[in-house]
């Protein structure tokens, strides 16, 4: 699928979820958001055809995420099914967790077709980490770390997303994992989306921070949305994900489809078509007239709030 601007749209992320088995501060209310009802939610075979579909016309990438996907029950079972689309044509199969559940899935989900791992984890510090997912246990998410490297996982990427006043006096703390481990930490800029629309600006914070913080840091390249460094003894790198200051709209190669069925074509429109229903031809039709329609670029700065009504946890990120 090429949209109306010449990009390749290539990579689908699918929210298998709205449910979550934490609130981070950024991402949801503390009462949580309403979940949808069951009957709300796509099937397990639902998705599976949307993705085939997707493959069909060219998807070469497909990342689960959610709300939590390992919350899911059955999880597993999807990812087998996903993956049998390697057979025409999807190179790669990911999944984005919080990590707290990931000790127990890591070997399914290895075993099942999964190729890569993203895993969430704004802060090293145990006590930060609790009060920014709101009871999370830092531990968890080691365990499941560890797990992931013992069945097999490489390429894992740690996701931080940067806030003022939490943990930007964590900077060089978790980037100099990728001194000893293997593994990419990404800083993320925080978007108002979500519960974060409401944000003070003073907690959004350029990633530019990271590199006055980390000098040393030395640049290697463009690697998809990320901007990579590396510290001169580094086993892994530094990435820069900046959706305000740099944003990287002119490549974005993204379909997002929403656990109730809905394909975005931008994370901060409110464009979206409905996929629920379809099938065959009209699917495909479907996703055709959406991939023209996506939007040139977002307007998270001339706005300062994302034109989505949707939370981060019903998209997926
Ligand atoms: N629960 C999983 C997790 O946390 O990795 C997957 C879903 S979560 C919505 C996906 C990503 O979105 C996470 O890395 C999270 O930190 C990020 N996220 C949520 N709200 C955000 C915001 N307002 N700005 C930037 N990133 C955000
Ligand atoms: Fe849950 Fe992920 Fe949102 Fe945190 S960022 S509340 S882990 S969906």
């Amino acid at each position: 699928m090429i949209d109306a601007h010449g990009r390749e749209l290539n990579y689908l992320r699918i929210s298998v979820t709205d449910r979550c088995n934490l609130r981070c501060h950024y991402c949801m209310p503390p009462e949580g958001v309403v979940p949808k009802m069951h009957e709300a939610i796509l099937t397990y075979e639902e998705i599976v055809e949307i993705a085939s579909a997707a493959v069909d016309l060219g998807v070469k990438k497909i990342r689960l995420t959610g709300g939590e996907p390992l919350v899911r029950r059955g999880i597993v079972d999807l990812c087998i099914n996903l993956a049998k689309l390697k057979n025409k044509g999807l190179e790669e199969l990911c999944l984005t967790t919080n990590g707290s559940l990931l000790s127990k899935f890591a070997e399914p989900l290895r075993r099942a077709g999964v190729d890569r791992l993203n895993v969430s984890l704004d802060t090293p510090s145990a006590e930060l980490y609790k009060e920014m997912t709101r009871g999370g246990d830092i531990e968890d998410v080691f365990a499941g770390l560890k797990k992931a490297r013992e069945v097999g996982f490489t390429g894992t990427k740690i996701n931080a997303v940067l806030i003022n006043d939490f943990n930007d006096l964590d900077l060089r703390t978790l980037s100099e994992w990728t001194r000893k481990y293997p593994i990419d930490v990404r800083w993320i800029e925080l978007m108002p989306i979500g519960e974060a629309a409401e944000w003070h600006k003073e907690s959004f914070l350029s990633c530019e921070t990271v590199l006055t913080v980390i000098p040393e840091l030395e640049y290697v390249g463009e690697k998809g949305v990320a901007t990579l460094y590396r510290f001169p003894d580094g086993k892994g790198h530094v990435g820069l994900i900046r959706p305000l200051s740099h944003h990287f709209c002119s490549t974005c190669t993204r379909l997002r489809l929403t656990a109730d069925g809905y394909l975005k074509t931008c994370l901060h429109s409110r464009g979206e078509i409905q996929l629920r229903g379809l099938s065959g031809n009209e699917l495909k039709a479907a996703f055709r007239r959406a991939a023209a329609d996506k939007p040139w670029e977002h307007h998270l700065n001339e706005r300062g709030v994302s034109d989505t009504i949707r939370y981060m946890n019903q998209i997926g990120g």
